[in-house]
């Protein structure tokens, strides 16, 4: 099989056009196919890329677009609901080179992506919704919701955590799991907190978890998780109303220390709530013209701050092997090779968290207990030793060869 000319990608928000750069890097022409009318249309609230997604950004040259918008967060520190101070950590740890994490909004990251794209020439077509594809005679064939067709040697499925190319792949693919969790978050100006820039405070409050970041420009930043075991019909948390929300919020921190309530009550914007979901494991990645990267192959759960740096990396990663090996077939099966462990690792770690976060009754006392007693060594083995060094020192190198691994 010939090397791929053209590429259709489905899905314009972090993978589609870090993965688009990486193919225009590989020589590969490729259309960016995005559902929404703009592209930071409900991108919910923040996030942070972390020192390895920033990496990979530096790898496409669009790290410093990239991350202007945002912050670096530097430091985590970790309360129990009743005040007590359960541990510190560096997040996204700083690498030898200085390159650290930023936290983001991330309708400012989807555009800082989309417009570091278009700049390039690579052309992004919104209100494509991708409903159908199929190989014909070694070429991509696909349809949009409006009725429109495109053509290419393959297809990139960036279509996120709902992916629809996930299911064109492989009919019997699993459906994300729910984690327990809504989220949802906001900005807040003039209200005090005790808290230095850069730094992340997480509460595991009685009821329900809280986070807050200081911007340098004194903006609180703030998300809540809140535990909900069913799971919400699709579209229904979207009839509850801010005030509505407001109170729930308030109600369900109301016994915890902090700055939760008084951060809450202070919101002056819309807020809108999503349910967490992660895509633990998907058996097929691919076909031997189409393959899924990002969210639809891997979605992690937000608690490991990881899903936007793992979609950069794959598209990275996907950008060489198409480069370096024989035909879009083999190169398919290496990338997943090469990704589908890091990302895998990333999602258990991402879960183990999330039970702590939803956890109640004696399950969130015996985490009060233990939690000072893991903190330090969950610092000194895993976030600054050799697990947290493998995470966020994840470097692609783009000019050495990708290895032909046995298939
Ligand atoms: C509230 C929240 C907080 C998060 N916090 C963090 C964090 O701190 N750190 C972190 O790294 N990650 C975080 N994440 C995860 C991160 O946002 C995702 O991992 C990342 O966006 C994945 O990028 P992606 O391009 O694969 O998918 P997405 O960013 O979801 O992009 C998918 C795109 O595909 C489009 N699309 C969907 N279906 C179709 C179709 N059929 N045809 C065409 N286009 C389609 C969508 O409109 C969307 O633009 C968070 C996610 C959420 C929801």
């Amino acid at each position: 099989m010939t090397h791929a000319r053209t590429a259709l990608i489905a899905g314009g928000g972090i993978a589609g056009p870090a993965a688009a750069m990486a193919l225009q890097k590989a020589g590969i022409d490729s259309v960016v196919y995005e559902a929404h009318a703009t592209s930071a249309e409900g991108t919910g609230v923040f996030l942070t890329v972390a020192a390895n997604g920033v990496d990979a950004l530096r790898t496409l040259g669009a790290d410093q677009p990239a991350v202007a918008a945002g912050f670096p967060t530097t430091a985590i520190i970790v309360w129990s609901g009743t005040g007590k101070r359960l541990g510190a950590a560096a997040v996204s740890m700083t690498l030898a080179d200085g390159t650290t994490g930023y936290t983001l909004k991330r309708a400012d990251l989807y555009k800082a992506m989309h417009d570091q794209a278009t700049s390039r020439g690579i052309r992004i077509e919104h209100g494509k919704r991708l409903a159908a594809a199929e190989t014909i005679s070694g070429r991509v064939r696909a349809r949009f919701t409006d009725r429109t067709e495109a053509t290419g040697d393959i297809l990139i499925g960036c279509d996120g955590t709902h992916s629809t190319v996930r299911r064109i792949i492989d009919p019997n693919a699993p459906a994300p799991d729910y984690a327990g969790l809504i989220n949802l978050g906001g900005y807040v100006r003039g209200v005090r907190v005790d808290a230095d820039p850069g730094t992340y405070h997480m509460i595991f409050g009685k009821r329900a978890f809280f986070g807050y970041a200081l911007a340098p420009d004194n903006e609180v930043w703030w998300f809540a998780n809140v535990p909900e075991p069913e799971e919400p019909a699709r579209g229904s948390l979207a009839s509850i109303s801010t005030s509505q929300w407001q109170q729930r919020l308030t109600s369900l921190f109301a016994g915890d220390a902090g700055p939760a309530t008084r951060l809450i009550r202070a919101t002056a914007h819309d807020l809108a709530a999503s349910p967490v979901h992660t895509m633990p494991r998907l058996p097929t990645w691919h076909t031997d013209r189409m393959i899924v990267i990002g969210d639809a192959a891997h979605a992690p759960s937000p608690t490991s701050g990881q899903g936007a740096s793992l979609a950069i990396e794959d598209a990275v990663q996907l950008g060489k092997c198409l480069r370096d090996l024989p035909g879009p077939d083999r190169a398919f099966a290496t990338f997943e090779q090469l990704r589908r462990p890091r990302a895998e690792r990333v999602i258990k770690q991402a879960a183990r968290v999330n039970n702590n976060k939803a956890a109640t009754g004696a399950a969130r006392v015996f985490r009060d207990l233990m939690m000072p007693v893991m903190m330090p060594v969950y610092v000194r083995f895993i976030a600054n030793g050799k697990p947290g060094k493998q995470l966020y020192g994840h470097h692609i190198d783009w000019d050495t060869p990708t290895p032909r691994i046995q298939q």
